[in-house]
């Protein structure tokens, strides 16, 4: 076994990364653990530039805030091809882990990369992507293909990405992108789902902040007439854009069936040589609320279906009409709790919850294969199982979005403290549900909780949510007559975004709501992830001035808390914290027994050594191809004894 070790791997000595003493690569051998360790821990590698850390398999990566040596090609080199054991923690070790599983056991693959706004996520994917870029084959078709899949990027980025307070190229919207490859391991293209642009932004943000980065490369990278056209009111003191105008030729090359008379994105140029064509859109003499609404969300649908046509276009050229596996990889928004949490949040914190709770059984789904793999007994795990809470917001009867979509769907006079009530009174025991009303019912007094609030007990913690806004949002009317003018524009584009203003088309239902849609893509997505071979990336921001060297345990310890890894480590070493392939194990500890070092004396080399190691039974158990440990402090022992002789 010893011989097949990976070629390009270090010999297995000196100490293994995972095992230093003082700041454990692996959270599953941290002893003692409480969260005030796996923080310090987590703190103490930071300091020392080693921003990955394991949960197992699962890769914690700390932003680093400043470019780190980490990704060059000698790295790559490095981690090709390389034993998880052998080598520092880090996400090329995870990603060749993914590729090889996919390449050689035939296996799809999903990376699903979680935290909180400027964790890194959309980095992490980035690197993801270019590592199996690197490492998988370089013919001329190969490259195409990989290049095409890369400049997707800049393309997305550039509609779907804005500055905000947390992110200078933060994503506002969620995505799940499938490699696809073929039986050689060879990238063949890819397709791109989206989830929730936050489509608010087109028409106002919080200061400090910005529009879609789309709108100022346009302004500093447009043509002249472009500009005059569209009438800017204020151009200068951005940089150009230069990657955008490139990656777009490459994955936006026109399509001979579909082209349009201008080229995309010649939408925002809108003209309108003779007043009299607005006539049409703006029909009706409306108060000026339902003005403004109607303007805003006349922007928000045209920007938000612009950008799923946008995601459709890329798919169209870098799709592959034959796959033989695919690595999906998901880089979604994590749990938020802020000051005031609204709807955005509800969604987006339900998301989290239904990823927590695939993630646990995946984790568990995962541990259990591998005990039957190697014919080891299975003892069953405790965990906290979130479904109760996935429930109650998702229950297609008596769930907190199907109470909404009831609410906005009836007649009559309707607003959220209606909403508010019913929820009051179905959910007035439930045990993660909470508001003045059932506070009050519950004798509880508790003075922050306001009014129009309910509060969700989520497995990362407690949520306030105000309901204002909540019925607008699921509803996310357009004015029939702007969708019908919209149809009625000359430019293709436009109109074909918008088929239900075609006016022999008219319908009387009404389309689905947004937290409808919302569950819906969520459950796809769901059941698409569980078919595959979960890896998982927890990103961690370390402090909140996105600066280098800063490490703020309180930050840090919320965002454990929200990534459930305390959970994370006690389901993964429930069992046997630790298992290494007989050979590697071997290789290292042999010196430990005078019948397998400096010479084996024959027979069975495992059960000598194991023999000569003292350790009772229940501490160890022997698969078909690895051996497992029970708890980190028999492997600090075995460590300690090696340490003594080296
Ligand atoms: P998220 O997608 O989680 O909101 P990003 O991936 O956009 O966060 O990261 C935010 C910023 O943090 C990036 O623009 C970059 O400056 C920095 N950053 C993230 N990951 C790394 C990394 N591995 N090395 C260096 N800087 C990083
Ligand atoms: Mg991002």
């Amino acid at each position: 076994a010893v011989s097949q070790l990976p070629r390009s791997c270090p010999a297995m000595e000196g100490t293994t990364p995972l095992l230093d003493a003082e700041a454990v690569g692996d959270l599953v051998l941290l002893d003692p653990l409480t969260e005030e360790s796996l923080v310090q821990t987590l703190q103490e590698r930071f300091r020392r530039h080693d921003i990955y850390t394991y949960i197992g398999n699962v890769v914690i990566s700390v932003n680093p805030y400043q470019s780190l040596p980490l990704y060059t090609p000698e790295k790559v080199e490095e981690y090709h091809n390389c034993s998880f054991f052998a080598v520092k923690p880090h996400i090329f070790a995870i990603a060749d882990d993914a590729y090889r599983s996919l390449r050689d056991r035939d296996r799809d693959q999903c990376i699903l990369i979680t935290g909180e706004s400027g964790a890194g996520k959309t980095e992490a994917s980035k690197l993801v992507m270019s590592f199996v870029a690197a490492v998988s084959s370089k013919g001329e078709e190969v490259n195409k293909v990989k290049e095409q899949l890369l400049q997707s990027n800049p393309v997305l980025e550039a509609f779907g990405n804005a500055k905000t307070v947390r992110n200078d190229n933060s994503s506002r919207f969620g995505k799940y992108m499938d490699i696809e490859f073929d039986f050689k391991g060879e990238p063949l293209g890819g397709v791109i789902s989206n989830y929730l642009l936050e489509k608010s932004r087109i028409v106002r943000h919080v200061k400090g902040e910005r529009n879609f980065h789309i709108f100022y490369q346009l302004l500093a990278g447009a043509s002249p007439e472009l500009l005059r056209r569209s009438r800017p009111r204020s151009v200068g003191g951005l940089g150009v854009e230069q990657e955008l105008g490139g990656a777009m030729a490459e994955v936006l090359p026109p399509l001979p069936s579909t082209r349009t008379t201008e080229a995309p994105p010649g939408l925002q140029a809108l003209r309108i040589p003779e007043p009299g064509e607005l006539q049409l859109p703006a029909p009706a003499p409306l108060p000026s609320p339902q003005g403004y609404y109607g303007r805003d969300a006349l922007a928000k649908n045209i920007y938000s279906r612009l950008f799923d046509w946008l995601v459709h276009r890329i798919n169209t050229s870098i799709q592959s009409d034959e796959q033989r596996k695919v690595m999906g990889v998901l880089d979604i928004y994590g749990f938020e709790i802020f000051q005031d949490n609204s709807f955005e949040q509800f969604i987006i914190n339900y998301c989290n919850e239904k990823l927590q709770q695939i993630f646990i059984l995946m984790t568990l789904k995962e541990e259990q294969e591998e005990y039957v793999r190697e014919g080891i007994q299975w003892t069953p795990v405790e965990f906290f199982d979130n479904s109760i809470i996935c429930n109650l917001i998702e229950n297609s009867t008596s769930g907190i979005l199907a109470m909404l979509d009831e609410e906005c769907l009836r007649p009559g006079v309707v607003n959220e403290d209606t909403f508010l009530n019913k929820l009051n009174q179905l959910l007035a025991t439930h045990k993660h549900y909470e508001s003045k009303e059932t506070q009050n019912a519950r004798r509880v007094t508790d003075t922050s909780l306001p009014p129009r609030c309910f509060r969700i007990h989520h497995y990362a913690g407690k949520v306030t949510y105000n309901v204002t806004g909540f019925i607008e949002k699921n509803n996310d009317l357009l004015f029939r007559d702007l969708s019908q003018a919209m149809w009625a524009a000359r430019h293709a584009l436009l109109r074909s975004l918008f088929p239900e203003g075609d006016p022999q088309k008219v319908s009387l239902k009404l389309p689905p709501t947004a937290g409808f849609q919302f569950k819906s893509s969520v459950a796809l997505l769901m059941k698409n992830l569980y078919s595959k071979n979960p890896n998982y990336i927890r990103c961690i921001k370390p402090n909140d001035t996105k600066s280098a060297m800063v490490f703020t345990p309180e930050l840090v310890l919320a965002q454990v808390r929200y990534l459930g890894l305390m959970e994370n480590v006690r389901v993964r070493r429930a069992g046997y914290a630790f298992r290494q392939l007989y050979g590697p194990f071997l290789q290292r500890y042999k010196m430990l027994n005078p019948r397998t070092w400096p010479r084996w004396d024959g027979g069975d080399r495992y059960g000598v050594l194991l023999a000569g190691l003292a350790f009772p039974a229940e501490e160890l158990a022997f698969g078909h191809t690895k051996i497992f440990i029970r708890s980190p402090r028999t492997l600090f022992d075995l460590e300690q004894q090696r340490q003594e002789r080296v």
